[in-house]
C-alpha cells in the first residue's frame, strides 16, 4: 500500500509522541513499583526491628521477675515442697502461678518438679505430672540455664521464658519455672503504630494476630511485595521472620501496606502525564499538519505544473512560497519552464521561418496556402497567389558571389514584405523565389501587385546597372472549377514558366476561363498526374487535344508514329514504351497557352507564336508535378529542339538533343503536315514524307528521319488512309 507524504509525516509526528508516552509511562510505572517495593522492604525491616527490640526487653523483663522469683525460698516450699514436707497439690500451685502472673504482665505460667513433670499450670493446657523435660525451655532449665523463645501455645503465638527453681544452699535444681507473654493483637497494633502499615503473626500461613482483621489465612510472599485483596481491601503483602525463631518454624509476620495510599502519588502522575500527552499528542497532529501542508501543498503545485508540461502546455509560473529548499525547487522549476519554452518558441519559429530572409519558409507558406484555400471557397472570396523568380540569378551569384547573392535575396524580401497589404502572406519559396498570398485580392489586383514589385525590383539598382536584378513572375487566382491549393500553385508556376519563355522581367497570369473545357484546368491535370495509370495519361492527352479541336487525336497519332519508329529501329521493349507515353503526354504544356492562341484559326504573329512555344516548358512544369512521369520530361521539354540547334526552347543541336525527342521530332511534324488546319488541308502522305526527308540533317536526325520514311513508304496505301 502506498502512502502520501502528508500521512507518512503524521504518522511520524503522533508516533513519536506516541512512543515517547508509552516510554515515560511505563518508566513511571517500574518506578513507582520499584519505590514500592522498596519502601514495603524497608518497613518489613523497621517492623522486624521493632519487633526483635519488643521481644528482646519482654523476654528480658520476664526473665528478670521469673528469675527473682524462682530464687525466693518460699516459692520452692509452697511449689515444690521441702524436705519430708508433703508436696503442695496441683490446684495450690496453680493459684499461686496465677497470683505471680498478675505482677508480672505475662500471659501464663507453668511449673514443673526437678523431672520436668508438671506441678501447676495456669491456662490448664496441660494437666498435673505431664512429663516436659524433653521440652527445650524445660530441659535447659532443669540444666540450670535459662531460656527464652517464641512459640505456639493454644493457637496463640508465645514469647516463653523459663528459668531453673534452685535451692538457695545446695543450689540444687529442685524444677522449673515458665512464663508465657502473648504475641498478640495488641502487639500487632503496637507495631502499627511504629512503622505506618498494618501487621499480622502468622504460624505457617495461617493468622495469628493482626491489626486488622483479616481472613484465617494470607499469602506469605518472601522477597518481593505481592498486591493482595484481603477482606476487600487492596494491600502491598510481604512477610519477614520472626526475631529469634527458626525460619523452619514458619513463624513469623506480614506486613501490609495499603495499596490506595502507596498508588495515590503514582495515579496522580499517571493521570496528569495522561492528559499532558493526549494534549501533546494533539499538538503533534496539529504541528504535523502544518508541517505536512507547508511540504505538500508547495509539492501538489509543482506536480500540477509538471504535468500541465507534460500535456505540452505551458503552465502560468509558480507562486514561490517559501525560502527554503522547496522555494529553491520551484525558482529553479519556474526557470526551467521558462527556458524551455523559451527554445521551443525558438525552435518553432525556426520551423516556420526562413533563416536568410526572415519570411515564412516553404513548410509555413503551404500550411498557411491550405487554410487560407480553404477559408476562401468557404466564403468566395478572391485569393490571387504570385510567384517570383530572380531571372539569371546564378549568373549574378557567379559575378559578384554568394554573398552578394544573398544579400539581393535579403533585399528583395524587404521589398515584398514593405509592399505587402496587411492581410497578404510572403514567404521564400525557394532558392531564388517568392511567392505571395493575397486574400480578397482578384487575379488583376494581384497581376498589378506583382507588376509594382517587379518594377520597384529592377529600378532598386539604377546606380550599379550592373547588379539589377528582374523578376519574373506568375499569377493565379483560385478559380471556379480549381479550387485546391495544389491547382492554384501549379497555375501560378505555369503562368510564372511562361513569363520566363517570354522572355523574363515580365508578370504573367493564368487564366481560368468560365465555361472552359474542364479537362483544362489544373485542378483536372491534378487529378490525372495523381494517378499515371495508361488510360489516365490516354484520358489526359485527349483531354489536351480537346482544346483545339484541329488537333483532335494529335496526341495519341504522335504516340503511335513515334513508338511505330521505336520498334522498327528495334529498340527495347521498355524503350518503346516510354517513347509511346511520352508522345501522348508531349503536348501537355498546351493546357497552360491562352486558347485565343491555341484556337486561332490563321496564322500566328510573332508573340503570339512566342506564347505558343511556350508549351514545352510548361509541358515539363506539369510533368515534374507527378514524380512516377519523370522518365518522360527529357522528351516533353525538347521535342521542338531541331537538329541543326534552331529549335526551342533551348536550341540544342544535333546529339545533346535526347533520343526520344529527336524521334518524336520526327514523329510530330509528320501528323501536323498530315493532319487539316482551319487555314489549310493536310497534306498528303507521299508529299510529307519527301518534306521529311528533305529535312533530315537540318530539322531532323537524319538516320531517323530516313527510317521514319522507310518504315512508312512501307505500308500499303489504304493503310495508310
Ligand atoms: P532563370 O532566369 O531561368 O530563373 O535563371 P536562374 O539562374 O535564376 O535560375 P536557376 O534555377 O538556374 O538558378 C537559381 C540559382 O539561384 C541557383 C543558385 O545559385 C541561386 N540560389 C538559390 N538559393 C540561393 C541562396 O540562398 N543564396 C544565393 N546567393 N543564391 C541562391
Ligand atoms: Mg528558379
Ligand atoms: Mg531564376
Amino acid at each position: 500500500m502506498r502512502f502520501s507524504l502528508k500521512t507518512k509525516i503524521l504518522v511520524w509526528f503522533a508516533g513519536m509522541v506516541t512512543i515517547l508516552a508509552v516510554t515515560v509511562l511505563v518508566g513511571l510505572a517500574v518506578y513507582t513499583s520499584r519505590e514500592i517495593n522498596r519502601a514495603v522492604r524497608n518497613d518489613v525491616h523497621t517492623a522486624s526491628k521493632v519487633l526483635a527490640q519488643f521481644i528482646h526487653e519482654r523476654s528480658q523483663s520476664l526473665r528478670d521477675q521469673s528469675q527473682l522469683l524462682a530464687r525466693q525460698p518460699a516459692l520452692m516450699m509452697r511449689l515444690l515442697g521441702r524436705g519430708d514436707q508433703s508436696k503442695p497439690d496441683f490446684a495450690t500451685v496453680t493459684d499461686s502461678l496465677k497470683e505471680w502472673l498478675s505482677q508480672m504482665h505475662a500471659d501464663g505460667a507453668e511449673m514443673t518438679d526437678q523431672d520436668g513433670r508438671v506441678v501447676g499450670n495456669t491456662d490448664g493446657s496441660s494437666g498435673h505430672g505431664v512429663d516436659y523435660s524433653k521440652e527445650a525451655g524445660v530441659a535447659a532449665a532443669l540444666n540450670g540455664s535459662l531460656w527464652s523463645g517464641v512459640s505456639v501455645q493454644n493457637g496463640k503465638l508465645m514469647l516463653v521464658v523459663t528459668v531453673p527453681v534452685v535451692e538457695p544452699v545446695s543450689k540444687y535444681v529442685r524444677g522449673t519455672f515458665t512464663t508465657y507473654s502473648a504475641i498478640d493483637s495488641h502487639v500487632a497494633e503496637d507495631l502499627k503504630g511504629s512503622v505506618g502499615s498494618d501487621v499480622a503473626f502468622v504460624n505457617n500461613g495461617s493468622v495469628v494476630g493482626s491489626s486488622t482483621s483479616l481472613p484465617m489465612r494470607i499469602p506469605t510472599p518472601q522477597v518481593t511485595p505481592r498486591v493482595v485483596v484481603l477482606n476487600k481491601m487492596t494491600y502491598f503483602v510481604l512477610y519477614g521472620t520472626l526475631p529469634d525463631t527458626d525460619q523452619k518454624s514458619g513463624l513469623g509476620f506480614v506486613l501490609l501496606r495499603s495499596y490506595a495510599p502507596a498508588m495515590a502519588i503514582h495515579n496522580r502522575l499517571r493521570k496528569g502525564f495522561i492528559v499532558t500527552s493526549i494534549a501533546a499528542l494533539m499538538l503533534a497532529i496539529a504541528a504535523g499538519l502544518i508541517v505536512a501542508g507547508g511540504i505538500t501543498r508547495p509539492l501538489d503545485g509543482l506536480v500540477d505544473a509538471a504535468r500541465t508540461v507534460r500535456e505540452g502546455e505551458w503552465p502560468e509560473d509558480i507562486s514561490i512560497s517559501r525560502s527554503d529548499e522547496i522555494g529553491l525547487l520551484q525558482s529553479v522549476f519556474n526557470e526551467m519552464t521558462t527556458a524551455m519554452r523559451a527554445s521551443q518558441e525558438r525552435l518553432l519559429s525556426l520551423i516556420d521561418c526562413d533563416p536568410l530572409t526572415g519570411l515564412d519558409n516553404h513548410r509555413r507558406f503551404q500550411e498557411r496556402l491550405g487554410q487560407e484555400a480553404a477559408r476562401c471557397t468557404g466564403s468566395r472570396e478572391a485569393l490571387t497567389i504570385v510567384i517570383f523568380d530572380i531571372d539569371h540569378f546564378q549568373e549574378f551569384n557567379q559575378k559578384f558571389g554568394h554573398a552578394a547573392g544573398d544579400d539581393a535575396l535579403k533585399r528583395i524580401a524587404q521589398l515584398l514584405l514593405s509592399c505587402m497589404p496587411e492581410i497578404g502572406i510572403a514567404a521564400r519559396y525557394g532558392g531564388e523565389e517568392f511567392v505571395a498570398l493575397l486574400p480578397q485580392h482578384t487575379l488583376d489586383q494581384g497581376e498589378e501587385f506583382a507588376e509594382k514589385i517587379r518594377k520597384l525590383c529592377f529600378d532598386s539598382a539604377e546606380d550599379n546597372h550592373e547588379m539589377r536584378l528582374s523578376l519574373s513572375a506568375g499569377c493565379a487566382e483560385i478559380g471556379t472549377s480549381y479550387t485546391q491549393a495544389d491547382e492554384l500553385i501549379l497555375a501560378a508556376e505555369l503562368a510564372l514558366s511562361s513569363a520566363k519563355q517570354l522572355g523574363r522581367n515580365r508578370v504573367s497570369r493564368f487564366d481560368s476561363l468560365p465555361g472552359a473545357d474542364e479537362n483544362g484546368d489544373p485542378y483536372q491535370l491534378h487529378k490525372f498526374l495523381q494517378d499515371s495509370s495508361f488510360a489516365t495519361i490516354q484520358a489526359l492527352a485527349a483531354a489536351v487535344d480537346a482544346k483545339d479541336p484541329y488537333t483532335q487525336g494529335h496526341s495519341q497519332r504522335v504516340a503511335e508514329y513515334a513508338s511505330a519508329l521505336a520498334k522498327y529501329i528495334k529498340l527495347s521493349q521498355v524503350e518503346i514504351e516510354l517513347i509511346y507515353t511520352t508522345g501522348t503526354l508531349h503536348d501537355v504544356g498546351k493546357i497552360g497557352v491562352p486558347d485565343a492562341i491555341l484556337k486561332k484559326p490563321g496564322r500566328l504573329d510573332d508573340d503570339e507564336r512566342a506564347v505558343m512555344e511556350t508549351h514545352p516548358v510548361l509541358g515539363e512544369v506539369i510533368i515534374k508535378k507527378a514524380p512516377q512521369l519523370a522518365s518522360t520530361l527529357p522528351g516533353v521539354r525538347h521535342h521542338h529542339e531541331r537538329w541543326d540547334g534552331k529549335g526551342y526552347p533551348d536550341r540544342l543541336a544535333g546529339e545533346e538533343i535526347p533520343y526520344i525527342a529527336r524521334i518524336l521530332a520526327v514523329a510530330d511534324t509528320f501528323d501536323a503536315m498530315t493532319s487539316d488546319r482551319p487555314y489549310r488541308k493536310g497534306m498528303a502522305w507521299e508529299i510529307a514524307l519527301s518534306e521529311i526527308s528533305k529535312s533530315a540533317g537540318t530539322q531532323f536526325e537524319p538516320t531517323l528521319a530516313n527510317a521514319f520514311v522507310t518504315m512508312l513508304e512501307a505500308v500499303p496505301l489504304s493503310k495508310a488512309a
